[in-house]
């Protein structure tokens, strides 16, 4: 019990959260307990104005940058030292067809330069849409997305219309977005898709919850030197010999950690085994 307390690092520090989708509900837990700050909630910048997953507008950073904008921001308007930060992307999973959610929730020490990331990969997303004309149609979609507790959005005609409702959720709003929105288009269709932002979607929001774990996770490993917080791999050496030919190849030989704060410098040999398998050696299973 101890033990938790001493390791506090943020102890009774203000840490801020530029939000306008209650995304501290997902970070607040979890951040206030492991580090024992309080969390601020700043709204006084619209978040929408770095991208908007519905494609009104679009993000022109990537997800970290968008990230680090957003609590410059924060910290601008807070006054706050330390800022956090939360950017989801969705889209397809590099290898398989399934629809893929990467969150990021990203953490910065103005006064200590430190900054450290929380990442949370998955495929447990509703991110899904349908062009229909037929309502009953549009009903069985909300139902397979998880509405109403998530939400959705509709327009006229396509993807790209700019006439967007956003935030439907209830059947009474549903039936009038979706006749408004019909009435709207020459095509006879109305484009209905999940609502990604954070307080719209419980499963999102679910998933930025784990992104802030592992951000803890890492925060509090700390530096066998000078005991900062943040002692990570930040290095993986590749160069793993064969089994069978002893050549080295593109698995890794080592981890390296280095403290920010002093430099201490640790290496993991052999983290996953000392030989790597033939089939991933070039020269053995070209
Ligand atoms: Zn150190
Ligand atoms: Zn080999």
């Amino acid at each position: 019990m101890c033990e938790i307390v001493e390791k506090q690092i943020y102890k009774s520090r203000k840490i801020v959260l530029l939000t306008k989708h209650k995304k501290d509900r997902a970070i607040r837990p979890i951040l206030e307990k492991a580090t024992g700050c309080s969390l601020i909630v700043e709204t006084g910048f619209d978040t929408d104005k770095l991208g908007t997953f519905s494609r009104d507008i679009k993000r022109p950073k990537s997800q970290l940058d968008t990230a680090r904008l957003k609590i410059k921001k924060g910290l601008q308007l807070s006054k706050a030292c330390i800022g956090i930060a939360s950017e989801g992307s969705f889209g397809s999973h590099p290898y398989m067809p399934v629809p893929w959610n990467v969150e990021l929730v990203l953490l910065y020490d103005e006064k200590e330069n430190f900054e450290m990331s929380g990442i949370y990969e998955s495929s447990d997303t509703n991110l899904d849409h349908l062009l229909t004309g037929s309502f009953e149609e549009a009903l069985t979609f909300v139902k397979k997305i998880g509405f109403p507790q998530h939400y959705i959005i509709i327009r006229p005609e396509d993807s790209e219309n700019n006439k967007i409702i956003k935030g439907v959720n209830n059947y009474e709003r549903l039936k009038e977005a979706y006749e408004w929105c019909y009435s709207k288009s020459c095509s006879g269709k109305v484009f209905i898709e999940t609502d990604m932002r954070a307080h719209a979607n419980p499963t999102r929001m679910k998933n930025i919850a784990k992104a802030a774990e592992d951000l803890i996770s890492k925060l509090m490993s700390f530096c066998p030197n000078c005991g900062a917080a943040g002692f990570i791999i930040t290095e993986r050496v590749r160069g793993l010999p064969c089994e069978l030919c002893g050549l080295p190849g593109e698995m890794v030989l080592k981890n390296i950690s280095k403290c920010y704060k002093c430099s201490h410098t640790q290496e993991q040999l052999y983290p996953n085994g000392r030989t790597a398998s033939a089939q991933y050696c070039n020269f053995c299973n070209p």
